[in-house]
């Protein structure tokens, strides 16, 4: 066999860009087959597979899928098992935010955020759990948030997603606890990435602030430590949460949040 035959098989979704992105290097880094899926115009999906590729042992392949479709999710899922023979990690990673009070919320945004933050996490993890139930392995780890424990005014639909991604992960995790199969929740506060510069970019525009002033606040409001969480950080606890320390975690939501559910 060769060594690429042996090595293990990793879908880490919406990983064009932000988390998912250095979660996929981190794994490639480490000798996964990755697949890398996400949005995104040919130059920046291009751009992420020559930085994922950059640090990968083996050949770093996109998959398309947009994850507002429950076909096109399986579609992903079949497709990386067919190319790959296995399917060993799946990260549900994908995720969008869009922030307004639930009077004027758009019934358009609920769903689109409820599909991919949440029933997306449904779809796929439904489409990997056969195979990996018959191979007695899998590991799934869910980049839920600290909105999946919390609450904060005008993300209604990112948080009812997010809550119901940690019940998800626990109902996974109790289904399969026989079965070599573990799955966790990542729970972030905020991380510097394109979503959240979104939100930077909103909070300056609606107080007429500069870009040190909101994120400042944003931090001082939420974190008692003030600081970002990094991508790079998520990515490590990605790799602990698949890591032999980890075998027998499971069902958990590990917040990576500086304090922010403590209080
Ligand atoms: P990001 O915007 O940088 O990346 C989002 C990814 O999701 C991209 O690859 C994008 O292409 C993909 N995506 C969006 N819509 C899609 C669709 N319809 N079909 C397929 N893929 C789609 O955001 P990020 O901050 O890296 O977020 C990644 C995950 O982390 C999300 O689930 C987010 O909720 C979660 N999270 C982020 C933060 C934060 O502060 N940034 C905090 C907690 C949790």
């Amino acid at each position: 066999m060769t060594e690429q035959a042996n090595a293990r098989v990793a879908l880490v979704t919406g990983s064009t860009s932000g988390i998912g992105l250095e979660i996929s290097k981190s794994l490639a880094e480490n000798g996964w087959i990755v697949a890398l899926h996400g949005k995104g115009n040919p130059i920046q999906v291009q751009a992420a597979l020559d930085a994922t590729n950059a640090r990968a042992k083996f050949p770093v392949r996109h998959f398309d899928a947009d994850m507002r479709d429950p076909q096109e999710t399986r579609r992903l899922v079949r497709g990386i098992q067919e190319t790959y023979g296995s399917l060993d990690l799946l990260v549900n990673n994908a995720g969008i935010q869009h922030i307004d009070r639930i009077e004027s919320f758009s019934p358009e945004s609920w769903d689109d955020v409820l599909a991919i933050n949440l029933s997306a996490v449904f779809h796929a993890t439904r489409a990997a759990l056969p195979a990996m139930q018959a191979k007695g392995y899998g590991r799934i780890v869910n980049i839920a948030s600290v909105h999946g424990l919390v609450a904060s005014q005008e993300k209604a639909a990112y948080v009812a997603a997010k809550h119901g991604v940690v019940g998800l992960t626990k109902a996974t995790a109790l289904e399969n606890a026989k079965a070599g199969i573990t799955c966790n929740a990542i729970c972030p506060g905020w991380v510097l990435t394109p979503l959240v510069e979104a939100q930077i970019a909103l909070r300056m525009e609606r107080s007429n602030s500069g870009r040190d002033e909101v994120v400042s606040s944003m931090l001082s409001e939420k974190e008692p430590t003030c600081r970002f969480t990094t991508t790079d950080q998520v990515a490590g606890a990605v790799r602990f949460l698949v890591s032999s320390a980890a075998d027998n975690i499971t069902g958990v939501s590990l917040a990576m949040d500086g304090g922010w559910t403590a209080q």
